[in-house]
């Protein structure tokens, strides 16, 4: 990335009326919790952690499941506090622009950050929020970690006795066709799609770049590393996203007082 790229995308970004964020767990990464494939990446470190977001193997292996309880009450993202980039797509909606921030994150910093929670689209669900596989019972996770910190290692539905997981979309399990919709229109009606902080290589997510390019949209991809949707991309911008996205939404007057 040179300067030059960075400055024409943050013209296109003061020139636009509507603007669609789509983020992977590289933004939250600043606020200390870990990626799944990027250098430091839970799955590039340890392989197997990835079977414990398979549906398919948490489902019929208990020990999976005992490992995913012990991960959720020991994960670094209950006392995760939004960081720069999040605070920049905050900045996007008061400026009045944000069509949407479509995240592919299950920690809920946007909102967290300020964003309103209907801006919000979580293509993955979250991960404060528990469901039974069975009767589909949806309840606070901090009940279920209640539990396990009791001593209850893998922690039945209370209604149905039936498998209860993180209310998240783990691989093998459908999306949920309304989120993935809502998703994609918000990729097709805006002018500037910026991608930030995934290697775009989880479908149907990374669709929205291709999507919002072929409805007219000028594409920002933001990431630490190349990732597989860059030919989309009008500008590629290589670095930190704490750094990065406070930049490119920067306003005129905020150039001016930075200088000053
Ligand atoms: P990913 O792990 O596949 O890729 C993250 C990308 O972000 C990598 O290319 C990495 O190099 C980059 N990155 C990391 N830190 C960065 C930084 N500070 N600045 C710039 N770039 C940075 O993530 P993904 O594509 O979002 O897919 C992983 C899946 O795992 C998602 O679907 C999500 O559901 C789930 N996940 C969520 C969280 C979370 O909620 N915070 C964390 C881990 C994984």
């Amino acid at each position: 990335m040179d300067d030059v790229e960075l400055e024409d995308a943050n013209e296109w970004l003061r020139g636009a009326a509507r603007v669609t964020v789509l983020t992977g767990a590289g933004i939250s990464t600043d606020s200390g919790i870990p990626d799944f494939r990027g250098p430091n990446g839970v799955w590039t470190k340890n392989p197997a952690m990835e079977k414990a977001s398979t549906l398919q193997h948490y489902l019929a292996d208990a020990d999976v499941r005992r490992a995913a309880w012990q991960n959720r009450l020991h994960s670094p993202a209950w006392d995760a506090r939004p960081n720069a980039g999040h605070l920049a797509i905050v900045e996007l909606e008061r400026q009045g622009k944000l069509v949407a921030v479509v995240t592919q994150n299950i920690d809920e910093l946007h909102q967290r950050a300020g964003n309103s929670p209907d801006k919000v689209i979580e293509v993955h669900g979250t991960m404060r929020w528990a469901r039974c596989w069975e009767c589909g019972d949806r309840r606070s996770m901090d009940d279920l970690l209640v539990r396990v910190r009791a001593g209850d290692d893998d922690p039945a539905c209370a209604i149905c006795g039936g498998i209860v997981k993180s209310d998240t979309i783990s691989f093998g399990q459908s999306l949920v066709p309304e989120v993935i919709d809502a998703a994609l229109t918000a990729a097709e009606s805006c002018d500037v799609l910026i991608a930030a902080g995934s290697t775009l290589s989880v479908f149907p997510a990374a669709n929205l770049v291709p999507r919002a390019k072929s409805a007219g949209a000028r594409v920002v991809i933001v990431n630490a590393e190349p990732t597989g949707m860059d030919r989309y991309a009008d500008a590629v911008l290589l670095g930190e996203l704490s750094v990065l996205l406070p930049a490119l939404v920067a306003t005129g007057a905020d150039r001016v007082a930075r200088s000053d």
